[in-house]
C-alpha cells in the first residue's frame, strides 16, 4: 500500500524531539501567547526573509484577518483563482466582500495573469494569488498588475512553505502572506495553526490585535477583534519541524524529478515548472482524459491518489450564485482531468518506482 501522505512515518522519526518540545510547554504552562509562539514566529519570519510574523489559529483565519485589517469598503471585489481550496474565497465572503474568480494557466496551474487583469473593475480592491500545489505564481506580473491599479496583494501561501520566486520566498512580495499549518501541509502542526507574514509593521500589528480581541493590553481593547491565536504547543511542534522543512522539500523535489524522468507521456500530461520557480511540490498533479479510470486502476494496485480539486470554486454550491459557473475556463476543463499522485518525504525510491510502473502500465494499456 502506497499512501498519498504518511504523517505517522514522518512523526515517528521525530518522536523524541517532539516530546521534549511539548514537555517544555507543559512545564511552562503558558499555553496561549507563550514564548514558544514568539520563538517560532521569529524563526519562521527569518526563514522566509520577512520582517513580521503573527501566529493565528489556522490558514483560513490568516486570510480573513489580513483582509479585515485592510478595511475595504463593504462589498468590494477581490480576485481569487477558480482552482484553489475553498478557503481562499471563503475568507473574502466572510469579510463581506465579493470574490471574482480568475482562470489558472495550463502549465503550472497558478493564476493566469492576463485573465486576472481582465477581471479588474472599478470595485476591485485586492488580488489573492495562490501559490498552488507549491508552485509560485508569476509575482512580477501580479505585482505590476496590482500596482498599476492600486490593488492590495494578499498571497495565499498555504501550499508553498519555502517556495521561491526568483530566489525570494513567496509571501514577501505582496502586502501580506497567509500560511496554514494544517497537518498535511509541507510544514504542518499536530492540529490547526496558521501565520500571517508581512513587511509592514502597521499591518502586522493590526493583524496581531485583530487575532487577539483587538487588545492593546490586558483588558484594554481598541477595537472589536476575535480569538484566533497559534497555541504554544503547536508553535513548539512547528519549531522542531521547521528545522527539517528544507530537507523534506528537497526530498519532494527528488520525488518530482523521478516522476518526471520515469512517467510515460502517453496517457498523462505532467506538470511543468517555470524557469524562475523554486517549486516545493506540495502536490504532484498530472492531467489525463480518463482520470476516474486511472484513479481506480491505481487504487486497485494499492496506490492512494487525490483530486485537487474536483469542483472549481465557480461551480461550488457556495459560489454558484456569483454567476461564473458557465464561463469557459481552463479551470473548468481541468476539474475532470486532474489527479494528484502520492507526494511527500515519506516516499522511498521503491515506492516512487511502483507508482511510475503502475501509471505507465495503465498508459500503455490505454493506447
Ligand atoms: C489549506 C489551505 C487553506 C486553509 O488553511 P487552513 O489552515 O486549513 O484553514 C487556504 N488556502 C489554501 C490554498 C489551502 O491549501
Amino acid at each position: 500500500m502506497i499512501k498519498f501522505l504518511d504523517l505517522g512515518a514522518l512523526h515517528r522519526g521525530l518522536a523524541r524531539e517532539l516530546d521534549v518540545a511539548i514537555g517544555r510547554v507543559i512545564e511552562d504552562s503558558s499555553f496561549v501567547c507563550g514564548e514558544a509562539v514568539s520563538e517560532f514566529c521569529q524563526s519562521f519570519a527569518d526563514f522566509l526573509g520577512a520582517k513580521y510574523c503573527v501566529g493565528v489559529g489556522n490558514g483560513t483565519d490568516a486570510l480573513e484577518i489580513i483582509i479585515e485589517a485592510m478595511d475595504f469598503p463593504p462589498s468590494s471585489e477581490i480576485i481569487v483563482p477558480a482552482n484553489t481550496f475553498v478557503a481562499t474565497a471563503e475568507a473574502v465572503v466572510r469579510c463581506g466582500h465579493r470574490p471574482v474568480f480568475c482562470d489558472c494557466n495550463q502549465e503550472n496551474f497558478t493564476v493566469d495573469v492576463k485573465d486576472l487583469e481582465n477581471r479588474i473593475s472599478e470595485r476591485t480592491v485586492a488580488i489573492v494569488p495562490v501559490h498552488l500545489y507549491g508552485h509560485p505564481c508569476d509575482m512580477d506580473s501580479v505585482m505590476v498588475a496590482a500596482k498599476s491599479h492600486g490593488l492590495k496583494v494578499i498571497e495565499d501561501c498555504a501550499q508553498a512553505h519555502g517556495a521561491r520566486y526568483r530566489g525570494r520566498s513567496v509571501g514577501t512580495f505582496g502586502d501580506a502572506g497567509a500560511f496554514s499549518f494544517y497537518p498535511g501541509k509541507n510544514l504542518g502542526a499536530l492540529g490547526d495553526g496558521g501565520a500571517i507574514i508581512s513587511n509592514s509593521e502597521e499591518l502586522a500589528r493590526k493583524c496581531s490585535m485583530l487575532s487577539n480581541h483587538g487588545r492593546v493590553a490586558k483588558y484594554e481593547h481598541e477595537f472589536v477583534g476575535r480569538n484566533s491565536r497559534l497555541d504554544s504547543i503547536q508553535a513548539a511542534v512547528l519549531s522542531v519541524k521547521l528545522l527539517y522543512l528544507e530537507e523534506w522539500n528537497a526530498r519532494r523535489c527528488q520525488v518530482a524529478s523521478r516522476y518526471e524522468e520515469g512517467l510515460d507521456r502517453g496517457a498523462v500530461v505532467l506538470p511543468s515548472t517555470a524557469g524562475w520557480a523554486k517549486h516545493v511540490w506540495h502536490l504532484y498533479v498530472v492531467q489525463t482524459d480518463n482520470r476516474d479510470e486511472l484513479k481506480s486502476f491505481l487504487h486497485e494496485q494499492g496506490i492512494e491518489t487525490g483530486i485537487h480539486y474536483p469542483i472549481a470554486l465557480t461551480r461550488l454550491q457556495a459560489f454558484k450564485s456569483l454567476g461564473q459557473a458557465e464561463e469557459e475556463l481552463n479551470a473548468h476543463q481541468m476539474e475532470k482531468r486532474l489527479l494528484s499522485l502520492p507526494m511527500g518525504p515519506h516516499l522511498t525510491d521503491d515506492m516512487v518506482q511502483s507508482v511510475i510502473d503502475a501509471v505507465n502500465s495503465y498508459s500503455r494499456a490505454a493506447q
